[in-house]
């Protein structure tokens, strides 16, 4: 079966919806927070998230069918100086919402980590938010099971990403000692394994 054509049900319910921004919103700001959420929308539809996510309503026991909507939301929710929300949800209706960080705060995180930890850290905030709010379509108020279920199946899903690299990578570096055995041959194995690695 080709990638694009497997089932991905939960796929089709994220979408990207606009929520009243903060007045004094300048275009710079839009155009960075329109920028986060096709960045969020993508992560989160990325199949082998979208493969995770179905593998862990099976094992929990929640039907896909409860969740109606996923809204990527725009801008942030405002709440005052407190911690920023990544996401809530509506049991009843099956309404989730995914909400980004500050710009203040993506901005001197990128400053001191670099765009592509930032990068990874947006699409791993939204992810783990997904999960929680996922996990709540069962445990409703019981946010203590959640926050704890919520940190194992994000670990569960950043070993999967990990062993799969890894993976990839032994495969890629075996193939190309393969191709390499007879100039390699007078190589111990490590010099030979030194020398894939650059490439
Ligand atoms: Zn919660």
């Amino acid at each position: 079966m080709n990638m694009s054509e497997e089932p991905r049900p939960l796929a089709s319910k994220i979408k990207i919806t606009t929520n009243p921004e903060t007045p004094g919103t300048s275009h710079k700001h839009i155009g960075f927070y329109r920028h986060y959420s096709s960045f969020v929308f993508k992560s989160l539809n990325k199949p082998t998230f979208q493969r995770f996510l179905q593998w862990m309503l099976k094992k929990e026991n929640i039907q896909e069918r409860k969740v109606t909507e996923v809204h990527v939301k725009v801008f942030p929710l405002r709440r005052g100086k407190g911690k920023g929300l990544a996401g809530n949800c509506n049991p009843a209706c099956g309404k989730i919402r995914i909400y980004p960080k500050t710009m203040t705060f993506c901005q001197a995180f990128k400053q001191k980590f670099g765009k592509n930890t930032f990068l990874a850290y947006a699409a791993s905030r939204a992810r783990a938010a997904l999960i929680h709010e996922l996990l709540h379509l069962k445990y409703a108020t019981d946010e203590k099971r959640v926050r704890k279920l919520s940190r194992e199946y994000f670990f569960a899903f950043a070993r999967r990403a990990l062993y799969r690299d890894r993976l990839s990578f032994l495969s890629y570096t075996m193939i190309f000692m393969v191709r390499q055995a007879k100039p390699f041959n007078h190589y111990n194995t490590n010099v030979a394994s030194a020398l894939s690695i650059k490439l």
